[in-house]
């Protein structure tokens, strides 16, 4: 039997680990993650406002699929012997290796991220003081807007070199900018943060901002783990696959994911779900096929959204080109706040409906095909 590893139990590899197991027998799967319950990222700005999110534990989704869940950390890949070993010394031997650790901003000095467990705490207590949000991407913009709503009486300040949602057209990023306002955010653009201090951040032009939480959101890293077991990644740790999706220096490893640098023809595709449950799915399809001795097809991939959510009661949905650029149509309101949730909540519908829906009937799912070369 091969022996088929999946690291990480996020959004792609539980699809990876689904599709495999449900579309083969021929396979030992197993999923490895650091703990049993499943982390919504999608939705970690409502859990940074203080929202209690649904329990899911990873084995009673992917286990009657037929997966091996194995709780624990991948300390260290062994390319050459082709096992894992875990932080407390296990091992687990794989003939090919599903590498889907996904992606995280990294720490900085007196700020919180978005996945740190302290930032609820740290909001609740400072609901009058100041919280300072370090970057006006998605991620900055929907912690700002959900902080705000949630905690009314708060100067919620979001800083960037950019403007908010310069990624959108104009009609979108109008009422992003009249979301912003209404919910009393208070945006500075233009500045580049030189430090940030003990309740102080200080800007390259010399001004010092008096602040109660520093939320950091920009710069996105993957694990050195790949990097480490001489794997080739890029300079931000993802692995570099080739248009199958596998190592370009390790052929017997995919990636997926965040953790994955996947070029298309209008670049290296920028870690959203979006585009990681396509290249799960893909995956899967891949190593099926291989298992029965075919060779795995190349992946293609276009984008259709960027969703974004401006509290509970209100987001906006911009339309897309396959290359991400800015379509005509763009969604707001009530019926933004409907997609915008439809697409958090689908990934877990998704997982279960994999296990009622026969796997032959379930083919590539999300995305679409790339139009562009
Ligand atoms: C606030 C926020 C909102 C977002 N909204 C959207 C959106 O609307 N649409 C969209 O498409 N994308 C969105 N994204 C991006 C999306 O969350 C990521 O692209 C997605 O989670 C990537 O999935 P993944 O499986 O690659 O990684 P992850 O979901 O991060 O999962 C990685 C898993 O690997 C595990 N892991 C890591 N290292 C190890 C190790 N050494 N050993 C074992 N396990 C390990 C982790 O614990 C985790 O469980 C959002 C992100 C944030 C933060």
């Amino acid at each position: 039997m091969n022996d088929i590893l999946i690291i990480g139990a996020g959004y792609t590899g539980m699809m990876a680990a689904v599709g495999i197991a449900r579309r083969t027998k021929a396979a030992n799967v197993t999923l490895l993650n650091p703990t049993d319950r499943f982390n919504e990222r999608l939705r970690q700005h409502q859990v940074a406002a203080g929202q209690e999110l649904g329990d899911h534990r990873i084995p009673d989704l992917v286990e009657p699929a037929g997966v091996r869940f194995v709780e624990g950390w991948a300390a260290e890949i062994d390319a050459a012997g082709r096992r894992v070993v875990l932080g407390d010394g296990r091992e687990l031997h794989y003939d090919t290796l599903v590498y889907a650790v996904g992606s995280s901003t990294p720490a900085v000095d007196h700020a919180y991220t978005i996945a740190d467990p302290k930032l609820a705490d740290a909001l609740r207590d400072n609901a009058t003081g100041v919280l300072t949000v370090c970057g006006a991407g998605l991620t900055g913009i929907e912690a700002a807007t959900e902080a705000a709503e949630a905690y009314p009486r708060m100067t919620v300040r979001l800083l960037s070199r950019g403007e908010p949602g310069s990624m959108m057209g104009p009609k979108a990023r109008a009422h992003l900018n009249r979301a912003l306002d209404r919910l009393g955010v208070e945006v500075r653009t233009g500045v580049t943060i030189s430090k940030v201090l003990p309740g102080a951040i200080e800007l390259e032009d010399g001004d010092r901002l008096p602040t109660d939480v520093t939320l950091w959101t920009t710069g996105v890293r993957v694990a050195p783990l790949a990097a480490q077991a001489g794997i080739t990644t890029d300079d931000t740790g993802r692995v570099v696959v080739d248009a199958t999706l596998r190592s370009v220096s390790h052929p017997e490893i995919f990636a997926i994911g965040d953790a994955a640098a996947i070029r298309q023809g209008y670049g290296t595709i920028h870690g959203t779900c979006q585009s990681g449950i396509p290249s799960a799915a893909h995956t899967a399809e891949s190593i099926t096929r291989q298992l029965k001795g075919k060779a795995p097809k190349s992946f293609r991939f276009g984008y259709i959204h960027q969703p974004v959510s401006l509290g509970r009661k209100d987001a906006v949905i911009q339309f897309t080109n396959p290359d991400d650029t800015p379509g005509r149509f763009y969604l707001k309101g009530k019926a933004a706040v409907f997609y915008k949730e439809s697409v958090s909540g689908s990934p877990l519908k998704f997982y279960r409906m994999r296990m009622a829906v026969p796997a032959k009937l379930t083919g590539r799912t999300g995305g679409r095909r790339n139009r562009l070369p």
